[in-house]
């Protein structure tokens, strides 16, 4: 037994991980390391390894393209035409001819997992000891030796820091206090700014682009008759930009990018390195071409000269990674980067029936040409038949909601099954990350063990997880996540609920809150109380890995109730769950080796925290299990293939990004997006040797797709008109709801005085209400300014304009930053490294309003500017949130509102604002209950911070439309305070919601859905 089983086997005996690392002598950690890996190997099982099988006899297009010497090389492989058996053939005739060493062959991968898998197959096939001197590598892992020797070579052996993706944002968040970026920088979400930026300088390293190149474009561009000038957004880049490559050098560091843009530019200044390359490895081989970036072509262009030209394999139809970076018109270009190339094409397929390959050949050709429609072309043809155990070998199915796909699909699973197909020949590919669980949540319920990899879910237990890294620093946010992950299984929600709601009520600043049983709740409050004080020993000291290593195998409660079911297929897929965090957080560690262990525990919130909101695919495949289907993204099933595949969630649009802040010229084609959804069709469905079910849901609910994002009909829309492939009908007789209500939430009901913007009704009411009221942040590294730059800012704007009314004359400039300063009290004292940005910004804004508002006379008193807003029983005092409301000597009222935006490009004829133009929540509604509150006739007024401007604004023509504001403010009040909340659930927005991790929604803390 290895020691790691048998560490996790006394462990389950009840011997804790402290008696074990006692008792044998080594270190805690190591003890928690072999439990992490024990849980591993629990969960994938006994893997049954995929036999390679005897090697087929390679055809006369292998033999030409593996023998083709002396010429850059590419070899256009369709699927399962043998791309792998070509390229080992390569090495094989390599290794036979009396000239050539092992060591002079250089294999280049894309990715780290096809690296290896290359290597082990060379291993079997030539014997560890050739697979250990060839040099099989990702070109970022070349780059990086590459710059490491390089480095040793010029007399600087320190280590290369290497930037992973994290610590790129964080030090992209570092510079926004310095660097002026004004016009992108969010100053609700810093963070979220430092990850997109640090997203964008990605890209454009990606395509060899720095902050010069970068530059030119900016000063190129002229923006067309109707197109927005987004300059100061892409200077506001372009500044962020240069000043992290400065800051990085300064580190001596790298990211990335650097390690394909570095070793590029090395090579092109240097003729005699190029020369010393090309004689290391005068062997040159790429696999899957079409996956690299631009940057890498180029890379490649200096690796490889006359004397070593490359030789490549790749299928531009299979380019699934764009989002990656990945350039798949690198293929169209290979003739032009490499002169005197030549192309072989490999046509017989090897791994799939007739069936299958016909539609691969349609779908080939709608790729090609959208509009194809005559004879199709017969770019491929299959060795031999492969007919399914049950036809039909090839069906489309459509399905009235998400949850009538997933229960089809589980119902096609237990089809085959029954037919007699292995649970290991089969396999269920999906789109998201979410779909994946929810797939295997199906197959679990019919009592099929489905078996994911990688998989990291809000609902699942890495949400359990990320509150429990969270508890410390962030305990409103984890408090009633944590409990429910806890006790959801034995304690109704509204006991549940009521011990939230007392936690949080008597919850100090630390998170301590006090200890008293709760009716219903036997033992709750107790056990979060213990929970908390446990992991509080290790605060200082314990990074996001040791605080979870703590939760799971010291504490062990959780840990060991999942073990005692693991049975269930349903628990096993929360283990998966559980061994991911883990691996998530050791990754972190090793990355932030060198971070204080408080600081890495953030960033490893932040970090997963994003793995849990974004729809980034998971390319992780699950290994072989006999006993398990396999459930997997698309993306991970690249280079597999399985007999019988179900390919899912085919009405799925691409996600946009506002990229403005890139220069035109160099933002990716927005038809990309659709290219890579149209690729991913392509690669699940020729995954299959014997049968495929395609499937898509009408709708999430009942209504059509998000229409409007799709730009052209998906290849799935195109081919499905067209093929013949018999229809079936999945209807699970009920749609999924797409409005959520959640009642009896945890954390208490609006304030006394309710904020006009908790009335804002834009976006989803669920997250203001976790957001605004429960105050449930998920914590980040940076600790959030916002709220008391908010709080100060208002303060001390109001203060201006309640002196120049009081005056009848505007407020001098030192006297307004007089009156920030005052407001701003101690927050300047505070050690956090963004204080002069706000700083920075709230004086910018002083410095506007007292430029901008000019008072016409002294105001006769000042109003009270809070409002009684009731509704069905329920009242609440409404804080309007105005800049002034006060009486004129005239009797006349006024009110003078904030918008942060700008408004100059909404002004209408007449100079003013048109009441449709304000803003609902924050404008529109103080306003219409302010109009009733008289006597006396009430002007409006809005002060745009953008533009420095007070604008006279219109009440509405129709009266309508002002009833229609308070009774909605009336109805926004009544179900804050009764804690029922409806919300339509916007699928994309979900799926990127921050709030996921502890929303009603997902975890089901509130009322079933309507
Ligand atoms: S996950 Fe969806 S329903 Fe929940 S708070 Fe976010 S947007 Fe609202």
């Amino acid at each position: 037994m290895c020691p790691a089983q048998e560490t996790l086997e006394e462990w389950q005996g009840g011997v804790t991980p402290l008696e074990v690392a006692q008792r044998r002598g080594i270190a805690l950690e190591l003890v928690y390391a072999q439990l992490a890996e024990a849980l591993y190997r629990h969960e994938t099982g006994q893997q049954a390894q995929p036999p390679d099988g005897p090697e087929r006899k390679p055809t006369k297009a292998q033999k030409e393209a593996a023998g083709d010497f002396g010429r850059p090389v590419l070899v256009v492989a369709g699927p399962g035409t043998g791309k792998t058996r070509t390229l080992v053939l390569r090495i094989e005739y390599l290794l036979g001819r009396d000239d050539v060493r092992p060591e002079q062959l250089l294999v280049l991968t894309f990715s780290v997992e096809a690296a290896d898998e290359l290597r082990e197959r060379i291993a079997r096939r030539f014997g560890e000891s050739v697979a250990d001197v060839m040099e099989i590598s990702t070109f970022h892992g070349w780059g990086y030796t590459f710059l490491h020797h390089f480095a040793l070579e010029a007399g600087r052996p320190e280590e290369l820091i290497l930037l992973d993706d994290a610590a790129q944002a964080e030090l992209v968040l570092e510079l926004l206090a310095s660097v002026e970026c004004d016009a992108i920088l969010d100053l609700r979400d810093p963070a979220e700014t430092a990850r997109r930026v640090a997203e964008s300088i990605a890209f454009l390293k990606d395509r060899l682009i720095g902050p010069d190149e970068c530059e030119q474009e900016i000063r190129a561009w002229v923006p067309g008759e109707r197109e927005p000038d987004t300059r100061p957004q892409m200077a506001a880049l372009l500044a962020l930009f240069r000043e992290y490559e400065a800051e990085k050098e300064r580190r001596s560091a790298v990211d990335f990018g650097d390690l394909i843009m570095l070793p590029k530019r090395i090579l092109e200044e240097n003729a005699e390195l190029r020369a010393r390359v090309a004689a290391k490895h005068p062997w040159i081989m790429v696999d899957e071409y079409q996956d690299v970036s631009r940057a890498v072509a180029e890379l490649l262009e200096q690796i490889c000269g006359p004397d070593n030209p490359p030789w490549a394999v790749g299928d531009k139809r299979q380019a699934i990674y764009r989002f990656r970076g990945a350039h798949p018109q690198n293929v169209d270009e290979f003739e032009q980067d490499f002169p005197g190339a030549v192309r072989h094409e490999l046509d017989v397929n090897f791994r799939s029936g007739q069936a299958i390959v016909d539609v691969a050949n349609e779908l080939a050709a709608l790729l090609e040409d959208p509009d194809h429609n005559g004879p199709v072309p017969e770019r491929w043809h299959p060795d031999r038949d492969r007919p399914p155990v049950a036809p039909p070998a090839v069906a489309i199915a459509v399905a009235n909601s998400d949850e009538a796909e997933r229960e089809g699909i589980a119902g096609q699973v237990e089809e085959w099954m029954r037919h007699g197909v292995e649970k290991a020949d089969i396999a269920v590919l999906a789109r998201r990350n979410v779909d994946v669980r929810q797939i295997s949540l199906a197959l679990n319920q019919l009592g099929v063990r489905a078996l994911t990899t990688g998989l990291v879910t809000a609902e699942g237990s890495a949400g359990d997880l990320a509150s429990v890294a969270a508890l410390l620093d962030a305990p409103r946010a984890a408090v009633p996540r944590l409990t429910y992950a806890l006790f959801r299984h034995e304690i109704s929600p509204g006991a549940l609920n009521a011990a939230i709601e007392y936690m949080l009520a008597s919850m100090d600043r630390d998170g301590a809150f006090a200890v008293q049983p709760v009716p219903g709740a036997d033992g709750v409050v107790e056990r979060i109380a213990q929970l908390r004080q446990a992991l509080n020993e290790v605060r200082f000291s314990a990074d996001a890995w040791a605080l979870l290593c703590t939760f799971l195998f010291d504490d062990g409660e959780y840990l060991r109730n999942l073990l005692r079911q693991s049975d269930d297929p349903g628990i096993a897929l929360a283990i998966e769950e559980v061994v991911t965090t883990l691996s998530v957080a050791a990754a972190h560690r090793y990355s932030h080796r060198r971070s204080r262990p408080r600081r890495s525990r953030l960033g490893f919130n932040d970090r997963l925290r994003d793995m849990l909101s974004q729809a980034k695919p998971l390319l992780t495949p699950p290994p072989v299990r006999r006993d398990a289907v396999r459930v997997m993204t698309c993306h991970a099933s690249k280079g597999l293939e399985f007999p019988y595949v179900a390919v899912a969630g085919q009405t799925f649009p691409a996600i946009i990004d506002d990229q403005s802040w890139i220069p035109p010229s160099l933002r990716p084609d927005q038809e990309e997006d659709a290219r890579q959804a149209d690729s991913l069709l392509f690669v699940g469905i020729t995954r299959a040797e014997r049968a495929v079910v395609v499937s898509h849901a009408r709708s999430a609910g009942g209504t059509d797709r998000l229409r409007n994002q799709r730009r052209r009909p998906l290849l799935f829309e195109r081919w499905a008109e067209r093929s013949n492939a018999p229809r079936l009908e999945w209807d699970a007789g009920r749609a999924e709801p797409e409005i959520f209500r959640a009642t009896g939430l945890w954390g208490g009901d609006y304030p006394e005085l309710v904020p006009a913007y908790l009335l804002t009704g834009s976006g989803c009411a669920i997250r203001n209400y976790l957001q605004r009221t429960l105050q449930a942040e998920f914590p980040s590294a940076a600790e959030s300014l916002w709220p008391m730059y908010v709080g100060v800012t208002r303060r001390a704007m109001q203060r201006v304009v309640r002196e120049a009314n009081a005056s009848g004359q505007p407020v001098d400039l030192a006297r307004a930053i007089g009156v920030l300063d005052e407001e701003w009290g101690d927050a300047a004292n505070r050690k956090h490294h963004l204080i002069p940005l706000y700083r920075r910004h709230a004086e910018r804004r002083l410095a506007r309003l007292a430029e901008a508002y000019r008072p016409d006379a002294v105001a006769a008193e000042e109003l009270p500017s809070e409002v009684e807003v009731a509704f069905e029983g329920n009242a609440r005092m409404v804080r309007t949130n105005l800049l002034g409301y006060f009486r004129l000597p005239d009797g006349r009222r006024r009110a003078i509102g904030l918008e942060e935006g700008s408004l100059a490009g909404r002004v209408n004829a007449d100079g003013q604002i048109n009441w449709s133009d304000l803003n609902r929540g924050k404008l529109q509604w103080p306003f219409a209950l302010l109009e009733e509150a008289g006597p006396g006739a009430l002007e409006i007024f809005v002060y745009s911070d953008a533009d420095g401007r007070i604008y006279p604004a219109r009440w509405s023509k129709q009266k309508r439309s002002m009833t229609t504001a308070r009774t909605s403010a009336q109805d926004q009040v009544g179900r804050g305070v009764s804690r029922v909340i409806e919300s339509r659930i916007p699928e994309f927005v979900c799926v990127r919601c921050q709030h996921r991790v502890h929303c009603p929604h997902w975890i089901g803390a509130g009322e079933a859905p309507v």
